[in-house]
C-alpha cells in the first residue's frame, strides 16, 4: 500500500539556506504526517501521510504548512556562515553508508524509534572517543560530576525551555496513586497500534522530564547560590533526550543519546577564553582522529515565533559553533559536537552570582557519543585496518 502524498509549493518562496531548518520544523505541523521533504533549493515541499491517517484534509495541511513556512522565512536573512576550521577536504577511505553492515551484523539493533542498542565494535569506539574527550577535560581541571537522567520541570521552566523547545520535549509520568487506577492499568494494559492503550486519565501530572542536556544541571544544582570562586570548570557523560519526531533516523539523530560535555563558569571573557583554547586543543585530537569536518558557526533550533529573533541574535554574537563532520556517502555534514556560549542566560534566570555580585556567564563544550561514532564508521568503515593509527591502537 503506498501512503498518500501532498505537493506543496510555499506561497513565500524558501530560501536555500532554510531549506534544512524547515524540512525539520514540518515535522511537528500535523500528526497525520509521516514525512516532510524540502527540496534543496526550497521550491517544492513533499509530504508524506502516515497509512493509518485516513482521510487528511489536505487543505487544511495546506494551510498550516504555509503559515509554518511564512513564520519561519518571512523578513529572514542569511546568516554570515564563519568557517573557523576546514578540514572537509581531509582524505577518508569510505564512502559507504555503515548502517547497512551496522544492522545486519546486531552491531546496531533497533529497539524502538530513536532507540539504539549498541554493540561491541561502537561501544569500543566510544571509550576510546571518551578517553580523548576526557583529556581534554583533564587539560582543563576539570571536576568530574554525574547528573540525573531525570531533569525537574521546575528548573526547566525557570530557564524558559518550555518556551525555547517545546516540540523536542520527552515527558516522564507514572501511574496516579490509586488502587483502582493501577489495578485497572495492570489488568488491561497492552502494546496496541503502536503505543500502549491506557488513557490519559491513568498518569500522574507531569512534574520531571527526561534531560534535554547535560550541563543544565550543573547550573541547576547552583540555582540562587552566590559562588566563593571566580571560574568553575565540570565535566559530566550523560544521557539525553530530544524527540524528533519523523526526523529521527538511523544513529544521526536519535530520541535518546549521549553527551559529554566540559562545562564553563565564569566571566564572560574568562568562558569565552576557555570555549576558545578548548577549540584549539580539539583541533589536534581531531587531527588524529583522522576526522574530515569544518568548525562553523551555528544557531540552536528554537521553536517558530518569538524564538526566531533569538536564532538570528545567535548567529549575530557567535554564541555556537559546531564540528561539522562529513558524512562522505550523503555528501552532507553532520554535527558531531558544538562550542557554546549562553553569556549570562543561566546566571540571570537561575540568580547565580561570582563573588563580585554580578551574574555567572557560562558555556560548553559538548559531544555526541553517537554521532562520533557513526561519522567516523562513515568515512572509514568497519575493517579496522582502514583506520587511522590513534584509533587503531586506542581501540581494544
Ligand atoms: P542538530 O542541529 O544536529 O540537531 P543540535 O544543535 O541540536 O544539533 P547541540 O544542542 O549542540 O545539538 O548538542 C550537542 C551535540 O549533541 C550535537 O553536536 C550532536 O553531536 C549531539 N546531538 C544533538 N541532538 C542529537 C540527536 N537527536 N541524536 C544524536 N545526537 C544528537
Ligand atoms: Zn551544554
Ligand atoms: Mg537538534
Amino acid at each position: 500500500m503506498t501512503e498518500p502524498t501532498l505537493t506543496i509549493l510555499p506561497a513565500i518562496p524558501i530560501p536555500a539556506f532554510m531549506s534544512g531548518e524547515v524540512q525539520s520544523k514540518l515535522a511537528y505541523v500535523d500528526e497525520s504526517i509521516l514525512s516532510a521533504t524540502v527540496e534543496p533549493d526550497g521550491s517544492m515541499i513533499q509530504i508524506i501521510f502516515k497509512p493509518q491517517a485516513g482521510n487528511v484534509n489536505q487543505e487544511t495541511i495546506n494551510s498550516k504548512v504555509q503559515d509554518v513556512v511564512a513564520l519561519m522565512v518571512k523578513g529572514v536573512i542569511q546568516p554570515r556562515t564563519q568557517v573557523l576550521e576546514d578540514f572537509l577536504d581531509r582524505p577518508v577511505p569510505s564512502k559507504q553508508d555503515p548502517m547497512p553492515e551496522l544492522l545486519a551484523s546486531q552491531e546496531v539493533s533497533q529497539e524502538g524509534r530513536g532507540i539504539y542498542t549498541l554493540g561491541p565494535l561502537i561501544t569500543s569506539l566510544i571509550a576510546y572517543f571518551e578517553s580523548r574527550f576526557l583529556e581534554l577535560a583533564d587539560s582543563f581541571s576539570a571536576v568530574p560530576y554525574r547528573f540525573p537522567t531525570l531533569i525537574s520541570a521546575k528548573y526547566l521552566d525557570r530557564v524558559n525551555y518550555f518556551k525555547a523547545f517545546p516540540h523536542s520535549l520527552s515527558f516522564v509520568t507514572h501511574l496516579r496513586e490509586d488502587l483502582e487506577n493501577i489495578d485497572q492499568f495492570a489488568q488491561h494494559t497492552h502494546w496496541e497500534d503502536e503505543s500502549l492503550n491506557a488513557g490519559p486519565e491513568s498518569f500522574s501530572k507531569i512534574e520531571v522530564l527526561n534531560s534535554p542536556a547535560v550541563c543544565y544541571h550543573w547550573y541547576f544544582m547552583l540555582a540562587d547560590q552566590q559562588l566563593k570562586e571566580d571560574n568553575l570548570v565540570s565535566t559530566a557523560v550523560g544521557n539525553c533526550f530530544r524527540y524528533e519526531s519523523s526526523n529521527l533516523t538511523s544513529l544521526e539523530r536519535l530520541w535518546n543519546f549521549t553527551m559529554r560535555e566540559i562545562i564553563f563558569i565564569g566571566h564572560g571573557e574568562y568562558v569565552l577564553e576557555q570555549r576558545e583554547t578548548g577549540r584549539q586543543r580539539m583541533t589536534g585530537i581531531l587531527e588524529e582522529l583522522g576526522l574530515a569536518y569544518r568548525v562553523e558557526s551555528a544557531n540552536d533550533p528554537f521553536f517558530i515565533g518569538e524564538f526566531r529573533k533569538q536564532a538570528a541574535f545567535q548567529s549575530a554574537f557567535q554564541l555556537k559553533y559546531e564540528i561539522r563532520a562529513s558524512l562522505p556517502f550523503s555528501g552532507k555534514t553532520l554535527a558531531v559536537g558544538s562550542y557554546n556560549y549562553h553569556q549570562d542566560f543561566f546566571g540571570r534566570n537561575l540568580n547565580i552570582t561570582l563573588p563580585d555580585g554580578s551574574p555567572i556567564h557560562t558555556g560548553c563544550i559538548a559531544f555526541g557519543l553517537e554521532r562520533m561514532a557513526y561519522a567516523f564508521l562513515s568515512q572509514y568503515g568497519l575493517d579496522k585496518n582502514q583506520w587511522p593509527a590513534a584509533v587503531r591502537e586506542g581501540v581494544r
